[in-house]
């Protein structure tokens, strides 16, 4: 491989996509653009419905563009098999939502042990509580989702995401479901594990403030990227 170290974490170009079938097919992203250096943070904005959500899909191997190319942690993911694309994120991508998505009838720590299973990691579940304390959810290891409040199902996410040390982390609206004090502590966990491991974020928020913590932010509208989209300087990688 020449000079990887020199090539975007993240290159999109002319990526389209077009979801459902019939009449409701719609077609969401329409020629994106977009190169994301390394270690770098990306906030991302837009209304609703302009395609943010699924531009992640695309860039974590979970939808497959129509066309373009999408290069990911020097993999190009545009002629994978589906068995490919999961080895692909198991591998490279962690991924933490709105809505936290563990496993109910797991405990905190059998959730953050998952992704290290899947990938046959002998220390699975040592790894998964270093994580956890990582986290400051040392002592909740054995809880159950519904035992822990909405900060703290993200916390636990946000170290299942984690644990795999992933060259990529996205991050879609991950404070939409939290009050504005826990949201916070949680977008300063995120950027504090990002600088430490040097790990490229790509993070979908309505919060204007929190786009302005990133390396750069991108404005989608319809599907497109805003042209007038603003490169920041180099200092507010600093996560300010
Ligand atoms: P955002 O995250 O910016 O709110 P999304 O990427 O979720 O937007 O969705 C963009 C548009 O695509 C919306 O109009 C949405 O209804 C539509 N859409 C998303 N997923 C599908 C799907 N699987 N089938 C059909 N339409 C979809
Ligand atoms: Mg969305």
């Amino acid at each position: 491989m020449d000079h990887p170290a020199e090539q975007p974490a993240i290159s999109l170009r002319d990526v389209h996509l077009s979801l459902g079938n019939g009449a409701a097919r719609v077609h969401i992203l329409k020629g994106i653009d977009l190169d994301i250096a390394r270690g770098h943070s990306v906030g991302i904005i837009g209304p609703s419905g302009s395609g943010k959500s699924t531009l992640l899909m695309v860039m974590a191997g979970l939808e497959r563009a129509d066309s373009g190319t999408v290069r990911v942690a020097d993999t190009e993911l545009t002629g994978l098999s589906e068995d490919e694309l999961a080895r692909f994120r198991g591998q490279h991508v962690g991924i933490v939502f709105q809505s936290f998505h563990l496993i109910p009838n797991m405990t905190a720590l059998e959730n953050v042990a998952v992704p290290l299973e899947l990938a046959g990691e002998s220390r699975a579940f040592e790894r998964a509580r270093d994580e956890l304390a990582a986290v400051g959810l040392r002592d909740r290891a054995t809880h159950y989702p519904a035992q822990l409040s909405g900060g703290e199902q993200q916390r636990v996410a946000m170290a299942r995401a984690l644990v795999t040390e992933p060259e990529i982390l996205i991050a879609d609206e991950p404070t939409g479901n939290l009050d504005e004090t826990t949201g916070a502590n949680i977008i300063d966990l995120m950027f504090a594990a990002q600088q430490r491991r040097g790990t490229t974020l790509v993070l979908v928020t309505h919060d204007r403030s929190l786009a302005d913590r990133c390396t750069t932010s991108v404005r989608i509208h319809s599907g497109l990227i805003d042209a007038d989209h603003v490169a920041r300087p180099a200092h507010a990688a600093a996560g300010r």
